[in-house]
């Protein structure tokens, strides 16, 4: 039986990283489907995905202390740091796929090698980071980690963030030099522009989707609304992918599909400190993960970060949480009231009860001036000078609170996908660890919507072509992580300069 015979009349709403990355697999597996890609904006690319307004970590786990929790006994859960390593090796396969199938745009840079460091002050979380080491660097994923609490080491690695430190001060770090800076905002650009290059292909800018609704017949039939003309109209898909980041909560509850009750929405905006001095740029190259603070969101630890966006080079600090009710950078102010339906109301009631910590830090967040930003940057880096920086706003990101049996309510900090029973459509709720491991996510979307076809020969051949470690463990594997690692590298153009 050939069951591609069935949803070949695709819509993906919005032109982020996820529907781009379910675009080209799709196209890729389903050759003669038609794919229609819908986005309410006039650029491709330009929320979370974009690059200014997100922070560009390829997360590998390399460097973000919040994948890597201290159990109870004082040992280091490793499980999630494991698992995003691998995903992002996945991503890179993936991508150095495309770039040697000349698919993207070869002047424009969507990845460049940056250390990715963690650094941690203080007897007690100096502790935790040599244990986290230790756990880590046994696997081949992590085994080019560096560990040291030698200042002059450090200082040779980070030096902007270790001078005016007192010499006798507790601290270590790691270093993992395959790090990566990614420009996500590129990357969707580039795989857009390829897919509308392909026949059945058509990319639908400034159209925003009002509604879904499923026809007696099973298709989904969505409305739209051009936004340039004020014009309603109608189309037909028999799946559907609601990609659509912060907006995809809102379009999952018109469905109405039972798999959709009992979500709710809790947006979190972030902002950064962007350095202006080029002199102090050019002196920081690595991505510089700290501890967050008590009672933070995994999502605000603290982070240095060299950045490569469209060839220049910037220096960001942070982010700041930030407490706004829209759930897009360009939505409404009225989308979190919006999206509260009877279903909902409690989980997200009881969600809040539950998280009074997370409230209080957002608030203490929301109320702190640009001084008190700058006082936050200067743990990290000393000597910073205040009229070298300059605050910047990024993304939107609405984290998913979800019905529970015990809670009520919980909220997550991870992603979602919610699908309806016979896989004709699924949405993407949350943000975390997101665009890095927008390639395994959509496998998963694939996994749960083409359930047979994954299965068969054809696609398993198709899928080993584009992610040659499909199928495979690249965490138990060392001799294949080592091999499909330096393939990657070199296509990508990764090596240590
Ligand atoms: C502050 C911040 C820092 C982050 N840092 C990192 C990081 O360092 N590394 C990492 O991997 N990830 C990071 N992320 C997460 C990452 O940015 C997201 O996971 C990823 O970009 C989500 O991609 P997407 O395609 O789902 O959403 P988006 O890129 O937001 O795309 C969704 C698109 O849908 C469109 N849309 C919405 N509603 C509709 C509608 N009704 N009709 C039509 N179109 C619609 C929107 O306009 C948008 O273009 C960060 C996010 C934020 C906010």
């Amino acid at each position: 039986m050939d069951f591609t015979k069935s949803k070949k009349n695709i819509v993906l709403i919005g032109a982020g990283i996820m529907s781009a990355t379910l675009g080209i697999l799709l196209k890729k597996l389903i050759p003669d489907a038609n794919i229609d890609i819908y986005e309410r904006l006039d650029t491709v690319g330009a929320e979370s995905s974009d690059a200014w307004n997100n922070a560009g970590t390829g997360h590998s786990a390399f460097c973000e202390l919040n994948y890597t929790p201290e159990n109870a006994d004082g040992s280091i859960d490793i499980t999630k740091a494991l698992k995003i390593a691998e995903q992002f090796e996945i991503s890179k396969q993936f991508w150095a796929y495309l770039k040697a199938q000349n698919y993207l745009d070869a002047k424009e840079t969507f990845i460049n090698d940056i250390d990715h460091m963690s650094l941690v002050w203080g007897k007690e979380n100096v502790e935790y980071l040599k244990k986290r080491y230790q756990s880590l660097v046994q696997y081949p994923l992590f085994e080019e980690m560096l560990y040291s609490e030698e200042h002059e080491l450090i200082k040779e690695w980070i030096p902007l963030m270790m001078e005016g430190r007192a010499t006798d001060e507790t601290l270590a770090a790691t270093k993992m030099a395959i790090g990566t800076d990614v420009n996500f905002g590129a990357i969707t650009r580039g795989m857009i522009k390829w897919l509308s290059s392909c026949e059945g292909v058509n990319v639908h800018m400034g159209q925003h989707i009002e509604d879904i609704t499923l026809q007696s017949s099973g298709w989904w039939m969505l409305h739209i609304k051009d936004l340039k003309t004020g014009e309603d109209r109608s189309a037909y898909a028999d799946f559907v992918f609601i990609g659509a980041g912060g907006g995809s909560l809102t379009l999952l509850e018109k469905t109405d599909i039972p798999e959709g009750r009992g979500y709710g929405g809790f947006p979190v905006s972030g902002q950064w400190l962007r350095c202006t001095n080029s002199e102090v740029i050019s002196r920081h190259e690595a991505k510089v993960y700290g501890k967050a603070a008590v009672g933070s969101p995994p999502m605000s630890v603290p982070h240095l970060d060299t950045r490569i966006i469209n060839g220049e080079r910037c220096l960001l600090f942070g982010p700041y949480a930030g407490f706004s009710t829209k759930f897009l950078k360009e939505g409404s102010y009225m989308d979190l009231f919006l999206s509260i339906e009877m279903h909902n109301v409690w989980p997200m009631m009881r969600a809040g009860m539950k998280n009074i910590e997370l409230t209080k830090y957002l608030i203490n967040q929301v109320r702190q001036s640009f001084e008190d930003k700058f006082d936050y940057l200067k743990l990290y880096y000393p000597e910073a000078n205040i009229k070298d920086w300059k605050l910047e706003i990024a993304g939107q990101r609405v984290q998913i609170i979800k019905k529970d049996k015990k809670e009520g309510g919980v909220l997550k900090f991870g992603t979602e996908i919610v699908t309806n029973s016979s896989g004709t459509i699924a949405a993407l709720l949350g943000a975390s660890p997101g665009a890095s491991t927008s390639v395994s996510i959509m496998l998963d979307v694939l996994k749960k919507c083409f359930p047979e076809n994954i299965q068969s020969e054809n696609w398993k051949m198709k899928l080993i072509t584009m992610i040659p470690c499909y199928g495979q463990s690249l965490v138990e594997n060392g001799k294949l992580c080592r091999e499909m690692r330096n393939n990657s590298t070199k296509i990508l153009k990764l090596e240590d300069s």
